[in-house]
């Protein structure tokens, strides 16, 4: 699960970490309001107004501006809240900015002293550890760092059973060229930020950038969370602060009965039990000249009513232009999944618009395609992965 930067900072400052200030605002009235209690609190003249979507590169796409002054922080308030932003990282058509983050200016205009820096920390997959990766090459994309200059990113990895140790904190804010006050405070600002990462049951934590002022204070200027959805259940107040308008509205529905589903572009739905089996029914899509238009787990029971709820999520997408339902039964019969896909056929009645083609294999799977043969419906039956390619390929044509 995403948030917002003013979340993520939220989390970042319960654990000690520095932030830059900010109040949230979802008018110009409330922006203003918000600017004279940060001056009141901070003493900052300037303030920035930033879109608080679930995207990066805001800065980019008009997203972030510098306001000198209380008009400034109406007008720009009033431009950014309701704006379609388009950002790098966003879709052609954009995300809505519902809110934006007022906040300080930290940055001392003309201030040669204050430095940006890259932070995150994130699970490493190949060794199964967190790390921390970082560079003196902060604000701007990272991905584009790792490509012309990737010896300026470092690494640590930080071994599960004795946590982050101080020698590598340390070890950090010496690889990032400071020393004296700086070096102290970023040792904190690690230590903290390793904190608020693993006690938050996060699986990324990104601030880009980390700002150096130029009285030394080391603090994080952006803040982009990811909390592993496995751990909500017990992190109830960072659940709380899902945003459902970020996120894609049928993966929202497909959650909401418990199907694991992720959108995709392509024109064939698929439906399978199994996040293995699930990927190679992608590739025999791609085999078969057709793109996936979903990744669908539909779990171990694969019922009429299971079915029929993973048909309704499905072709709630436009782009769906048949439906491949690739089965193994194992532990459920295949006659039994198949006599549930016919029913669920039945039910949705004019709902169903596109060609389906259902390949059961495993138990009983002989039986399963008589009954789909049998059932004189606009339903294919395959026993054989190829059988079931070249059914998608002829229902395309
Ligand atoms: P992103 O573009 O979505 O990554 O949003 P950021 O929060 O990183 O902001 C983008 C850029 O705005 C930063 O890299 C900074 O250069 C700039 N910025 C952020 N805060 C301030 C500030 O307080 N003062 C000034 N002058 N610039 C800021
Ligand atoms: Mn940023």
């Amino acid at each position: 699960m995403n948030l917002h930067e003013y979340q993520g900072k939220e989390i970042l400052d319960s654990f000690g970490v520095r932030i830059q200030r900010g109040i949230v605002a979802h008018n110009s009235k409330e922006a203003v309001d918000a600017a004279k209690q940060l001056t009141a609190e901070t003493g900052t003249g300037w303030h920035v107004i930033k879109a608080q979507v679930h995207a990066g590169g805001r800065g980019k796409g008009g997203g972030v501006k510098l306001a000198k002054n209380l008009k400034e922080v109406e007008e720009i308030a009033g431009e950014i809240i309701g704006m379609q932003l388009i950002t790098p990282q966003t879709s052609a058509e954009g995300k809505k900015v519902h809110q934006v983050l007022v906040a300080e200016d930290v940055y001392y205009p003309g201030d040669s002293e204050t430095s940006e820096f890259y932070m995150s920390v994130l699970l490493n997959r190949a060794t199964g550890r967190n790390m921390i990766m970082y560079s003196t090459e902060g604000g701007m994309d990272i991905e584009e760092v790792a490509e012309k200059t990737p010896h300026l990113i470092f690494n640590e990895e930080i071994d599960p059973a004795t946590g982050l140790m101080p020698f590598q904190a340390r070890k950090i804010a010496f690889n990032l060229g400071l020393s004296g006050m700086a070096f102290k405070e970023m040792t904190k600002f690690v230590t903290a930020l390793y904190k608020a990462y693993s006690e938050s049951d996060s699986s990324m934590f990104e601030i880009n950038p980390v700002l150096k002022t130029s009285d030394d204070k080391i603090m994080a200027v952006d803040a982009k969370v990811t909390i592993d959805d496995n751990a909500l259940f017990r992190r109830k107040k960072y659940a709380e602060m899902r945003d459902l308008r970020e996120e894609n509205a049928i993966e929202v529905e497909a959650r909401a009965v418990g199907l694991n589903y992720v959108d995709l572009d392509g024109n064939v739905g698929c439906m399978v039990n199994g996040a293995g089996l699930a990927m190679a029914t992608m590739d025999l899509i791609k085999m078969a000249g057709g793109e996936p238009a979903n990744f669908l787990d539909v779990g171990g029971t694969a019922d009429a009513k299971r079915v029929e709820e993973a048909f309704r999520i499905i072709l709630k997408d436009d782009g769906v232009k048949a439906i491949l339902i690739n089965i193994f039964g194992g532990i459920v019969r295949c006659d039994r999944v198949a006599q549930g896909v016919v029913d669920a056929y039945r039910n949705m009645g004019d709902a169903m618009k596109v060609p389906i083609i259902v390949r059961l294999q495993g138990t009983n799977a002989e039986l399963a395609k008589e009954i789909i043969d049998k059932s004189g419906l606009a339903v294919h039956s395959a026993v054989q992965f190829q059988e079931a390619a070249d059914k998608v390929k002829e229902v395309l044509k």
